[in-house]
């Protein structure tokens, strides 16, 4: 199904389709957040720094991002009044993100503060290389679930990713992560590029199948620092799903949830996979997810090209009640769906490794 057609149709009133910035009625549903098109919203990804250990070629240039500063990111303690700031207003679950989440100091301080909120759902998404050392504080901190991203098994393809020779640690810190069944399933995330992910599709599957990993590809989006992305490079996920089925037929899970990716099972109920097609089936109709990044500012789309300054607001004193206006009139705003497929996209304000993917 066209999911565009079906955003502006049947999801959207009428009288908002082709507005981008719905007028503000003045009126707050009770007790929970949502955006000016009725969508609820509940999913926080908050990323704590910009840093990261790889550069990978779809993120983040070789050298030459400029850093955020120390005094520019959000502290730990920051981060936690934000965090129950959004509980309050109605976010559900949270997710840890970057840049790479485990590059910063004490990350399971932060996973310990946050756990004490009133969450659904307490998240990391990581590279992994760091997950053997960290995996066990993370989960005594109280994480309960993981995405590792991966993009392929192969060592010399790793590299050529990743722009660093690391795939030994990240299949160690995997293996770590079983060692948690809180943690099952692990979700290993690949973006899919075509003339290189094709390749790795069986392998994956068999990784699916044989070890207790969701496999997940995520179609590459035009948020690489580069900005090099071309739309022939998108591997869509129906390619992949195909490439996958000339060896094992896959089902579909239905699931009520709102959910990003599209769940499969193996026919033979040996494992599952997933795809998260942004760019060929964008989702938005369901977007449920706003971000805040490492330096305080709240995003209501990946594809946004404005954000709402949090930190300054809350280094000079505004009340629990002034943020959550100004998160209630940000979130109010959140753009209807991206333009990735429309001519005269203009690209996002930042590259996904400053936004948190
Ligand atoms: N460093 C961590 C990691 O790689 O998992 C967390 C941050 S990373 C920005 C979050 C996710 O975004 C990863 O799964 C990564 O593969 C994905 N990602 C990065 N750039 C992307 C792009 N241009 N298109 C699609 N996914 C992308
Ligand atoms: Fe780093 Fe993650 Fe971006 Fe790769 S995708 S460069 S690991 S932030």
């Amino acid at each position: 199904m066209d999911r565009d057609r079906k955003l502006d149709t049947d999801f959207i009133p009428l009288s908002l389709v082709g507005s981008e910035s719905p007028g503000w009625d003045g009126e707050w549903r009770d007790g929970a957040l949502a955006d000016g098109f009725s969508r609820p919203i509940k999913n926080l990804r908050i990323s704590v720094t910009d840093r990261c250990n790889f550069r990978c070629t779809y993120c983040m240039p070789e050298e030459g991002l400029t850093w955020l500063r120390r005094d520019q990111i959000l502290s730990y303690e920051e981060i936690e009044r934000l965090a129950r700031i959004f509980t309050d207003v109605g976010v559900e679950e949270i997710r840890l993100t970057g840049g790479e989440p485990t590059v910063r100091a004490d990350l399971p301080v932060l996973v310990e503060k946050l756990s004490r909120l009133p969450l659904n759902s307490l998240s990391l998404t990581t590279n992994g290389f760091r997950l053997k050392e960290l995996c066990k504080d993370l989960v005594d901190a109280g994480l309960e679930r993981i995405n590792v991203s991966l993009d392929t098994p192969v060592a010399e393809k790793f590299v050529h990713i990743t722009r660093r020779d690391a795939l030994p640690q990240v299949l160690a810190g995997l293996e770590e992560c079983e060692k948690y069944p809180q943690l099952r399933p692990i979700k290993v995330n690949a973006v899919a590029v075509r003339g290189f992910s094709e390749e790795d599709v069986l392998a994956f599957a068999e990784l699916a199948r044989n070890r207790p990993y969701v496999v997940r590809w995520i179609e590459f989006m035009p948020l690489d620092a580069d900005g090099a992305w071309d739309r022939d490079d998108v591997l869509t996920g129906a390619e992949i799903k195909a490439i996958i089925e000339t060896r094992y037929p896959l089902v579909p899970i239905a699931d009520d949830r709102i959910q990003v990716a599209q769940r499969y099972a193996f026919a033979d109920g040996a494992g599952e996979v997933g795809f998260i097609n942004p760019v060929s089936e964008p989702f938005c109709a369901t977007c449920d997810r706003i971000r805040l990044t490492a330096d305080g500012h709240l995003r209501t789309c990946l594809f946004s090209t404005w954000e709402t300054d949090l930190k300054t607001p809350l280094r000079s004193g505004a009340s629990d009640e002034e943020i959550k206006q100004l998160i209630r009139s940000a979130v109010w705003r959140k753009e209807m769906k991206h333009h990735i497929n429309d001519p005269g996209f203009q690209p996002a304000s930042r590259s996904m490794s400053q936004i948190g993917g």
